[in-house]
């Protein structure tokens, strides 16, 4: 068995709002990386349940099977596209961000996401963000991140996110949101959030983006 063998990957797990995909994508775009979210998958198939009205976890992981999904790169950024439809926006969503993290509990769905996953790694030079990408997508990943802050700060920085847009929850409303994904991320059986061995912690609440990436970089040139 080949021991110690790392893959040209940056994996980089936290919890929400933590600002992994915004790290995730400038650290991509400077290393001539591609980059996975792999929390678009989860979203992608908790749109395709709620649109069919799913709620069985196993039917949910039989349409998660059976779903054709493609990153696309595009001057907008990373289009999503499943069964032929780009839902790149339409899985942004407070209700379809519950709705994933509800379905990401069941093993059946997070095998079938994984696999995918492993897959798309296979060739390396990839920046991977999500939950479970330093401890089971990618455990060799050259440089392993777990990034964090605050529960006050990440749910201040959601705030502004969805600032000015309609229906915009309240600060103390993405507050409480935070706890129970929070919770329900590290405490759900298969593949919890945690830090895995040898992950680089690094606290962000008094860092801006680009700090958090110039230190990530440090670490992956050092
Ligand atoms: O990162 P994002 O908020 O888009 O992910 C949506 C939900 O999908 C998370 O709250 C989490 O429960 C789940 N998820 C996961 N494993 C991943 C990525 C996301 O369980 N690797």
């Amino acid at each position: 068995m080949l021991t110690g063998v790392s893959k040209e990957v940056i994996a980089i797990d936290g919890p929400a709002g933590a600002g992994k995909s915004t790290v995730a994508k400038a650290l991509a775009s400077r290393l001539g990386f591609t980059y996975l979210d792999t929390g678009a998958m989860y979203r992608a198939v908790a749109l395709l349940a709620m649109r069919q009205g799913i709620g069985d976890v196993e039917e949910v992981a039989g349409l998660a099977r059976g779903m054709e999904l493609r990153f696309e790169p595009s001057a907008a950024g990373q289009q999503l596209i499943v069964n032929g439809e780009n839902i790149s926006t339409l899985i942004r969503t407070p209700e379809i961000g519950e709705s994933a993290s509800a379905l990401s509990t069941h093993s059946g769905i997070r095998r079938e996401l994984v696999r995918r996953q492993k897959d798309m790694i296979a060739a390396g030079r990839m920046v991977l963000e999500g939950r479970d990408t330093t401890t089971v997508v990618c455990p060799d990943a050259r440089l392993k991140v777990y990034l964090t802050a605050s529960v006050q700060e990440r749910a201040r920085r959601r705030f502004m996110e969805y600032a000015g847009k309609p229906d915009a929850p309240t600060l103390q409303e993405i507050e409480a949101s935070i706890v129970a994904r929070d919770h329900r991320d590290s405490t759900r059986e298969d593949s919890p959030l945690r830090v895995a061995e040898e992950a680089v912690v690094i606290d962000s609440d008094s860092m801006t983006a680009d700090e958090v990436v110039d230190a990530i970089l440090a670490l992956w040139l050092s």
